[in-house]
């Protein structure tokens, strides 16, 4: 592996910046380590964004085998870097090997995903209406419609998947799958790691013909570096994973552009778990144990971490809260990212235990080691939850808060109050199932992926996962940012009429050459029209 520089790829040159620079932590000791990571000029901001406007029409003209091969020559370049990746990513994050290696492995599928769906070509939704000139009163036009990619992409990296939510992670991949180039905008707390993969996907644009503006990647702060690309008249589309204040930040700032442009970020969300009588008559202690699991995986740091959990005072319900405090008083402490994310996880628990309607049920234990979270339970009445929506905030970090209803029209109530969230959780016998579809209903309306019986922690990457929600869990809650429906984020519709056919996108040319399902007059079909 080459030595880091700590300067910004822009395009296939490396920034010349002399500063301002930070060094990254290791978390786990507070230490810094050596590299000095150079903050990218405005001029190098400038130079990324005409090589990206450069590169866009090249990129919307490549064949899904073309993009195809692209996607996959990254993933074999950071499957043979894994060991530098997971050597450098363990130092930044504190987070465990086997972590890092699950997650390049998600990465490197990711890509392989969009690669297969590219290469395959249905997903465009090519569409044709044949013209019929003797139509009356006036005759029908020849109209074919598909998808078109949108242009110039800036994604954000997020502090907590250093992989698959950063460099070449799911917004990146769905991007170039799409057609459009990227300027990445690197996470201050993992700068090596997106240095390497950084390099990786240099060397794959090189590899594969590309222009040098397919990608760039920038150092530096979000609130400077990363504002001046979001406001760039080049810039088509944003996407991004973190804090609500840092996506709404970009949000505002694409709105008021000149010409706004669509910001695709993944923000905050709570993950209520609601529990129902008889589940818990029959499995308490265990739904008590996977929960507990599923607050704290990973110091609690996933998108889909469960922050609520609702239920209705009853016997079963009280011996399950009791099972489930123990359970959190000897839960262990964990390394958290970053001392910034640390301080608003301390900060968050502090604020609930001052909170006069919230009670402290449960904290594990304190070693007092650098960033480390202790696991906390907290218990509040529907009432106060329903009057208090700061309650609804998401505490970044192992722990949850349970909202005690005295009967099913205050669990209704609850319901019926909680913002959008990226996942719903229901625990109940397949009789309550049934006779509770106006509550599954409640759970579709705020969240865009409902688990029955199980906990929202995992996300499996494929065809038919939504990872995304109403706001303030997404931006745009029609989307999600995993799995293949991703790519639609980063295309537009664009209908040809009356062209010859030899003028027409292969992907609707009468001969249908590329072999590809479309919709024919109403009627899906791969043939010749
Ligand atoms: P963050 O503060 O939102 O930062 C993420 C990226 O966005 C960084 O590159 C940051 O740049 C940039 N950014 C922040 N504010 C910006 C603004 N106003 N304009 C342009 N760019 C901006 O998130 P974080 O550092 O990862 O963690 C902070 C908190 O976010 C956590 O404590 C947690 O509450 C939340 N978080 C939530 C999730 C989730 O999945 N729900 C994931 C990660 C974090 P700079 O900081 O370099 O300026």
């Amino acid at each position: 592996m080459q030595p880091l520089s700590g300067q910004s790829f822009i395009g296939f040159a490396r920034s010349q910046s002399t500063g301002p620079s930070q060094r990254c932590v290791n978390p786990a000791t507070a230490t810094e380590l050596p590299t000095d990571f150079f903050q990218a000029t405005s001029a190098d901001v400038e130079q990324a964004c005409s090589l990206a406007q450069a590169a866009a029409p090249v990129l919307a003209a490549l064949g899904g085998k073309q993009k195809a091969a692209f996607l996959r020559a990254i993933a074999s370049r950071i499957e043979a870097a894994t060991p530098d990746l997971v050597a450098r990513a363990t130092q930044e994050t504190a987070l465990p090997e086997a972590r890092c290696q699950g997650e390049i492995g998600r990465t490197i599928g990711q890509l392989r995903l969009f690669a297969d769906l590219v290469e395959a070509g249905d997903w465009i939704d090519a569409r044709i209406e044949t013209a019929n000139p003797d139509r009356k009163p006036l005759p029908k036009p020849d109209h074919r419609s598909m998808l078109r990619p949108l242009g110039p992409v800036a994604v954000f990296c997020a502090s907590n998947f250093p992989f698959a939510y950063s460099v070449a992670g799911g917004d990146t991949a769905s991007a170039f799958a799409a057609g459009c180039p990227v300027i990445v905008m690197a996470h201050h707390a993992h700068c090596g790691t997106a240095e390497i993969m950084g390099g990786l996907v240099v060397d794959a644009v090189r590899a594969s013909g590309l222009p040098e503006g397919t990608f760039s990647m920038l150092m530096g702060s979000g609130r400077i570096i990363g504002q001046q690309l979001a406001k760039h008249p080049v810039l088509r589309a944003i996407g991004f994973t973190g804090s609500r204040a840092g996506g709404r930040a970009l949000m505002d700032t694409a709105a008021a552009r000149a010409v706004p442009i669509p910001v695709y970020a993944e923000m905050s969300s709570v993950n209520p778990v609601v529990l129902l009588e008889g589940a818990l008559a029959s499995r308490g202690d265990a739904i008590a144990t996977g929960l507990v699991g599923s607050c704290t995986l990973g110091v609690g740091q996933f998108c889909t971490q469960p922050g609520l959990v609702i239920l209705e005072r009853t016997a079963a319900a009280e011996s399950f809260v009791t099972k489930l405090s123990q359970l959190f008083t000897e839960a262990a402490e964990g390394t958290m990212l970053t001392a910034g994310i640390h301080k608003a996880y301390t900060d968050g628990v502090a604020a609930r235990t001052s909170h006069a309607g919230v009670k402290v049920l449960a904290r594990g234990p304190a070693s007092g080691q650098p960033n480390r979270a202790t696991p906390a339970l907290f218990a509040a009445d529907a009432k106060t939850f329903v009057a208090d929506a700061s309650l609804q905030e998401e505490i970044f970090g192992p722990s949850s808060l349970v909202i005690w209803c005295a009967n099913a029209r205050e669990r209704e109530q609850v319901v019926t109050a909680l913002h959008g969230s990226l996942t719903a959780t229901i625990h109940a016998t397949d009789a309550e199932l049934i006779a509770n579809a106006a509550l599954i209903a409640q759970l579709e309306a705020i969240a865009g992926r409902v688990v029955v019986n199980g906990f929202p922690t995992g996300v499996e990457v494929s065809h038919a996962i939504v990872h995304g929600g109403p706001y303030p869990s997404l931006s745009d809650g029609r989307t999600t940012s995993v799995g293949s429906n991703a790519i639609y984020r980063f295309t537009r519709l664009v209908c040809y009429q009356n062209f010859p056919d030899a003028a027409l996108p292969a992907e609707l040319q009468g001969s249908n050459p590329l072999g590809i399902s479309r919709l024919v007059n109403g009627v899906r079909q791969t043939g010749a029209v």
